[in-house]
């Protein structure tokens, strides 16, 4: 039996086919992490039709042996840098055209690569892993909704703990720490929790201040597994009966929100989703008020592929799991952002996070 990290590999070397060259130097952490399974850093992965071997250091050796058991691994000694180490590991498979990953590796790391190796073609070969990462298998997307399901039950302990006298950042810290009790290895990110205009500010850092008699709360926020596979929600808790205003902002992000999930299906390309929800919130005339994309790709990563934004050529399939993220974003009145973690099935979609109640009815709080 092939295990999932071998399987992984096969793919990445039918990709690195077409490409033209015979084998690739991985550097990106997380592509090492989701070819092997390690789950440190600063380590390459090259990988051809015959060799498969992960470049690391001492630190990482018995971590090595416990993660990726009968995997080729080259320790290199303190003094011999990564690049050299990986310019003979090169050199030992004869290499003859190596596939790097230019959007990831620094010009000096290429330069001093292609210096080690000068019997070598270097080829810039970016994305080949992230392209594979965006469609999830059946162990991936049950580790993202895992991650759903962690941030779905810290959410529900976060509203039934807010009191006055609690400041954005307790708040966040009671949602973090209840995750954690469920089991979560830590957050996707840091968490946003927003009151009132504050809301508006897309990456805002939890304050102070008391929540106090504030009309909403903005929160963003996700579970990371014991395996980094993370989730990404957003919802709003209100506070009281919610303002005409606050209604009406609600009703046409949600409207958005519910028509482009509704779009979403293999076949589809994301600018198309990304499309549905902007025209709606064009024709209510908020379309300045929505200055970023749609969604995006979850997994290991927190943003990975595809996008769903404007000129994101990407097709949708199954096994993608993007977020569907629209928002209206007013200065100094606030903003509303509503966030679904979405898996694309051959049918159509799954809305991994509807068990987190969404209608305006569900935010309040008393
Ligand atoms: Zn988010
Ligand atoms: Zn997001």
């Amino acid at each position: 039996m092939t295990d999932r990290y071998e399987s992984r590999r096969g793919k990445v070397l039918r990709a690195v086919r077409k490409a033209d060259v015979d084998t690739l130097l991985v550097s990106g952490e997380t592509n090492v992490t989701w070819l092997t399974g390690f789950s440190g850093d600063s380590s390459w992965l090259l990988l051809g039709p015959e060799v498969c071997v992960l470049i690391s250091d001492g630190r990482y050796q018995t971590q090595i042996a416990e993660e990726c058991p009968g995997l080729d691994a080259v320790i290199r000694k303190p003094d011999v840098k990564l690049h050299t180490a990986a310019a003979t590991a090169v050199k030992q498979a004869g290499v003859r055209r190596l596939g790097f990953e230019s959007h990831l590796l620094t010009f000096d790391a290429v330069e001093q690569l292609a210096a080690a190796v000068p019997q070598c073609e270097l080829r810039p070969a970016p994305g080949r892993v992230e392209e594979l990462r965006a469609i999830k298998d059946a162990d991936e997307i049950a580790e993202i909704r895992a991650a759903v399901e962690l941030a779905s039950r810290g959410f529900n302990v976060l509203r039934a703990s807010l009191t006055p006298e609690m400041t954005e950042l307790g708040a966040a810290h009671e949602l973090e720490q209840a995750m954690r009790r469920f089991g979560a290895e830590g957050t996707s990110f840091e968490t946003i929790i927003a009151a009132d205009d504050r809301s508006a500010l897309a990456h805002y850092r939890p304050g102070r201040e008391p929540i106090g008699d504030c009309s909403w709360l903005l929160v963003d926020w996700g579970a990371e597994t014991r395996n980094r596979y993370k989730s990404d929600l957003t919802r709003l808790v209100v506070f009281g009966k919610p303002s005409k205003k606050l209604r009406r902002i609600y009703d046409i992000v949600l409207e958005a929100q519910t028509r482009a999930i509704r779009a979403i299906r293999p076949g589809v390309t994301c600018e198309a989703v990304d499309r549905i929800a902007r025209d709606h919130i064009k024709s209510c005339k908020h379309g300045r008020n929505f200055g970023h994309g749609l969604g995006h790709g979850i997994g290991l990563d927190i943003h990975e592929m595809p996008r769903l934004a404007p000129n994101s050529q990407t097709v949708l399939a199954a096994g993608m799991v993007v977020t569907v993220e629209p928002g209206i974003y007013l200065p100094g009145w606030g903003g509303v952002r509503i966030e679904d973690d979405v898996l694309v099935t051959r049918g159509g979609h799954e809305v991994l996070s509807q068990s987190v109640a969404k209608d305006l009815g569900s935010s309040l709080v008393d």
